[in-house]
């Protein structure tokens, strides 16, 4: 690996005040932070029902799942879910019509999701080369083994439901396009 900022060879050293061994250079002292990364995860959802994609490709090839993907850098998180739900499903929904819903650590992979919230605007959705399948439905319509999940994030996907089914759930701006 080489330093982004001069190309040298970096080595790996706990930098000066630090306490954990990074990805630093000798040269200039620039450091590497390897830090999360970031993805988005979005949640449509219209008459108590939840878009869900049936995924084409590996990991979880043949589950269902979000929209989701990674953050480009120069992105932010409401642009990411707007890019990610078109290039995935065909659906346009502007950045400003999404809400962050729920921020999660995922320990294992080192990434955080971030889950972002929209009223299905309309069923102009299609299947693209990344999903198989794709499906509004009810929370009795999915089946646990049918999750590209595991059983912690299930538990959030019934609170989610829940949610949803709730009168005026994510404010004025979330009904009014609901009623569309
Ligand atoms: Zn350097």
């Amino acid at each position: 690996m080489y330093c982004v900022e001069c190309s040298a060879q970096m080595i790996s050293a706990v930098p000066p005040g630090d306490r954990l061994i990074r990805s630093i250079c000798p040269s200039c002292a620039h450091v590497e932070y390897a830090g999360p990364k970031v993805l988005v995860s979005c949640i449509l959802f219209r008459d108590d029902r939840i878009l869900w994609i049936k995924r084409a490709t590996a990991p979880y090839q043949g589950l269902w799942g979000s929209p989701s993907g990674f953050v480009e850098a120069g992105e932010t998180v409401e642009e990411a879910a707007s890019r990610e739900l078109q290039e995935e499903t065909l659906l346009v929904v502007p950045p400003e019509d999404f809400s962050i819903y729920a921020i999660t650590s995922v320990i294992p992979v080192n990434e955080i999701y971030v889950s972002l919230i929209a009223a299905l605007p309309s069923m102009d959705f299609g299947l693209t080369p990344e999903i198989s399948d794709i499906r509004l439905a009810l929370e009795t319509e999915m089946l646990a083994s049918e999750y590209a999940y595991p059983a912690g994030v299930q538990l959030w996907i019934k609170k989610t439901y829940e949610h949803i089914r709730a009168p005026n759930p994510f404010g004025q701006q979330a009904k009014l396009r609901h009623l569309r």
